[in-house]
């Protein structure tokens, strides 16, 4: 039996090297030059790869299926997949890492254990449709239609590959026998970094799959007005406020910046902020700078009155200028009781209109996907044509920051790559 995956990251590669163990002839179909791109930027680097405590409550999507899933395929499944291909991992307050810190770790492993298993890859081919004919899959690449696009495919894979591998790719593209396959699984990806959208969405719906709409996730937001400040971290609670009404609350690292707000917190807050800008409701998030310290006033009274100095010891300058604007004090020589009453006021509920996110280019992940109703979480396979798998980002499911996507990807790759 033959299977062709489209995509050659995270999913795709967990599926990749399960079938293979399995003795399934595999072919990866990867639009970019090498595998695990996106991979080695995960985690700043680190690849931060799962999570010590996978709850539901970190997932957007089907959480029946998500959890049938993850009672199949979780944590402890996945942490014994990355022991069999040798990668020893650490955890950092949940979080679980290569050992080496180094997410390139991550990838060499996966690597070359495809390598030892014969797993055929074929770079720089960008799928653009998969039909069914006779029981068989077929992958086309869109140069069946461009014929420039053909020669300078050619031309590609020749500065690309030895001579052996050219041949080997040429005539597993050209010749149709050699593209055919018995089955085929669509590990593509989201929507993000590309702005016209991931290549699985296309493929799955011309399989009669139903694609919900995509909102960038984990993704930076902008603020009506910049701030105009440089990196400025701080600990925060943040809340999201949308059309008058608190729907969310999340506590950690936020981050100032020029267009308006960053870090872990805000990357949480980021799904729900894209649909609700795109359905035209009104987003505001309000930060409390002080989230230890329900009331202020003491800790406040008998501070330095000092414009200049008042807040040194508790917040950066750029800060503390920001606190000043939002509360609407002008500089004077020295702060008076109603001057320290708005400030109390302001560090705990600062509020920033929001007016977008950054979009799908900055985002980490898509929220939104192929309908998981439409697959089975035992197998991952269709429930609308046999054969057919779908595994990752491309479905209708993504985490918060902690190791919650990559989990996704790792569980449903080995389901799939088990079931094939
Ligand atoms: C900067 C960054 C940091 C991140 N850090 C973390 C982290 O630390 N922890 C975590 O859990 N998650 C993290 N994520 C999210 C995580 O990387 C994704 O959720 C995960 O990679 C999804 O896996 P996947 O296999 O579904 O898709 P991908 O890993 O995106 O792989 C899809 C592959 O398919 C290829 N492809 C797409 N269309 C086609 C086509 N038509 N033909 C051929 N090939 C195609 C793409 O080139 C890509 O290589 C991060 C994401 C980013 C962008």
């Amino acid at each position: 039996m033959n299977l062709a995956i489209i995509g050659g990251g995270a999913s795709a590669l967990a599926a990749a090297i399960t079938a293979g163990r399995r003795n399934i002839d595999i072919t990866v179909f990867e639009r970019g030059s090498y595998l695990g791109k996106k991979l080695a930027a995960t985690g700043n680097g680190r690849c931060n790869l799962c999570n010590e405590i996978i709850e539901l409550g970190f997932y957007r999507g089907n959480k029946d299926f998500i959890k049938a899933v993850f009672s199949k395929v979780g944590k402890d499944q996945i942490l014994d997949f990355f022991a069999s291909i040798g990668v020893l991992t650490r955890t950092e307050s949940g979080r679980i890492y290569p050992y080496s810190n180094r997410a390139s770790s991550v990838t060499d492993a996966l690597l070359s254990e495809c390598k030892r298993l014969n797993i055929d890859t074929v770079y720089n081919f960008d799928v653009a449709s998969v039909e069914k004919k006779d029981g068989y899959f077929y992958v086309n690449k869109e140069y069946n239609t461009h014929p420039l696009l053909k020669t300078s495919f050619q031309l590609s894979l020749k500065a690309l590959s030895s001579p052996e591998e050219s041949n080997r790719l040429v005539s597993t593209v050209f010749n149709e026998d050699r593209y055919k396959f018995d089955k085929c699984l669509i590990a593509a990806g989201g929507a993000c970094g590309v702005s016209n959208g991931g290549g699985g969405y296309g493929i799955l719906q011309s399989f009669g799959h139903s694609v919900t709409k995509l909102y960038p996730s984990l993704v930076q937001l902008i603020c009506d007005r910049p701030l105009n400040m440089k990196s400025i971290r701080l600990f925060a609670d943040a809340s999201l406020i949308i059309d008058g009404e608190t729907v969310k609350r999340e506590h950690g690292e936020v981050q100032f910046t020029d267009y308006g707000l960053s870090g872990v917190v805000i990357f949480n807050l980021s799904p729900t902020v894209a649909s609700a800008v795109d359905n035209d409701r009104k987003v505001t998030v309000s930060l409390d700078l002080l989230p230890h310290i329900n009331d202020c006033m003491p800790l406040f009274i008998p501070r330095r009155r000092e414009y200049e100095a008042f807040f040194t010891g508790m917040f950066q300058r750029p800060v503390a200028s920001l606190v000043y604007k939002k509360a609407g004090i002008k500089k004077k020589p020295a702060l008076d009781n109603n001057d320290i009453i708005k400030i109390a006021k302001t560090v705990k509920d600062m509020r920033f209109d929001i007016r977008d996110t950054m979009g799908f280019d900055s985002a980490q992940v898509t929220s939104g996907g192929a309908k998981l109703d439409e697959f089975s979480p035992h197998t991952m396979q269709s429930l609308r044509t046999d054969g057919l798998y779908a595994a990752g980002e491309v479905l209708d499911a993504d985490g918060d920051c902690g190791g919650y996507n990559l989990a996704w990807a790792w569980a449903t790759g080995i389901l799939a790559g088990k079931n094939i």
